[in-house]
């Protein structure tokens, strides 16, 4: 895999293929392609066996599949579909890895293309490999938090009271578009009690200056994600709101002191929801604490209750503790962080405004 910045992990992968008894295996969702070879491509297969590799794709992208991999041998798609003759041999395989997160019709026609083959399903393997990030994708990621933490300080300048969640949406989508790749997600504002609803979709609810404002966002830079949630303080905080941030504040601080290599998703969960219980809001935090970020917005680890995942360094994970208070007020405070040999190293840089 000579010059792919991705062989190393492309060539575990194949290893696996091995590893499992496989006689190939084929991916073809997105984002797995572009973590095992770099390249981003809405219609290609990549057909890897325990000794060679090729990628498949359509007349449209080959051209640029020579240009920009050169280390990848293409061939076309077509042969996927039954109509064209497979690789020499290949429809005689016993042992077909694929993604289980394919489209049941992509399936099919994998059937059709392996009439008598076992189709054994790899894609926890993939995510697996996926989750330590190489130097360069950690780069990446790096990029485009620090340009998700330029657009948040630019946003703010823009907010005036009299705009709803969708004008300031609209606001950092159009920052996003204009310094980045665009949105890694549709960005999430709440003013009020609308942050109550942990993913609440933007509406024509008005901001008057002096309520807290929520607002979820990520931008997308050179195929990598970022993700990031702060809160607008309201002028006049009931007393009840002001315990609630310092607690979620102090929860999302102490889960980023906890974490060490070494330890599980689920400790680092644990880390920030047993503050969160001890002062009786663990029922109003209820999702998990953080996910890891990278080609896709969220992938492996799932720093979840349960999670046995064993943190490492190159991982990279979310630190979003939230309290969600229904009709009344929603609190989350998240950094996305690189676990490192010590601990983590906290990428996003936006102030977390205190009382
Ligand atoms: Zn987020
Ligand atoms: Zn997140």
């Amino acid at each position: 895999m000579k010059n792919n910045p991705f062989g190393k992990r492309l060539a575990a992968f194949s290893a696996a293929v091995a590893d499992k008894g496989l006689d190939a295996a084929v991916v073809s969702g997105q984002s797995n392609v572009m973590s095992l070879t770099g390249v981003d491509c809405d219609n290609a297969c990549l057909f890897v066996t325990p000794r060679s590799v090729v990628f498949y794709t359509d007349f449209r992208y080959t051209a640029s599949v020579n240009r920009t991999a050169p280390w990848l041998k293409t061939g076309d798609i077509k042969k996927f579909n039954g109509k064209k003759p497979f690789p020499s041999g290949a429809r005689a395989f016993a042992k077909i890895g694929f993604e289980s997160s394919v489209p049941y019709s992509k399936y099919l026609t994998l059937k059709k293309a392996f009439p008598k083959a076992e189709l054994v399903d790899v894609l926890q393997s993939i995510l697996d490999l996926r989750m330590e990030k190489t130097p360069e994708e950690l780069e990446k990621i790096r990029a485009a938090v620090l340009l998700n933490d330029e657009i948040w300080a630019e946003a703010q300048k823009r907010f005036s009271p009299g705009m709803t969640e969708k004008d300031m949406a609209r606001e950092i989508k159009k920052l996003m578009i204009e310094r980045g790749d665009g949105e890694a997600f549709e960005t999430i504002v709440c003013v009020g009690k609308n942050a109550a609803e942990c993913h609440h979709v933007p509406d024509s609810t008005v901001w008057n200056g002096k309520e807290p404002v929520l607002v979820d966002m990520g931008v997308k830079l050179g195929g990598y994600c970022s993700d990031m949630t702060r809160n607008i303080l309201p002028d006049r905080p009931s007393r009840l709101y002001k315990k609630v941030y310092s607690l979620v504040l102090e929860a999302n601080e102490r889960a980023i002191k906890a974490l060490k290599p070494g330890m599980t998703a689920g400790a680092l969960d644990r880390a920030a929801r047993s503050f969160l219980e001890k002062n009786g809001f663990g029922k109003a935090f209820g999702h998990s604490l953080g996910h890891g970020v990278g080609i896709d917005i969220h992938e492996a680890p799932a720093a979840a209750k349960r999670s046995k995942t064993v943190l490492k360094p190159g991982m990279t994970v979310t630190i979003e503790p939230g309290v969600y208070l229904e009709g009344n007020l929603g609190v989350r405070i998240e950094d996305l962080v690189f676990v490192t040999e010590n601990g983590c190293e906290v990428v996003s840089k936006s102030e977390k405004p205190r009382f």
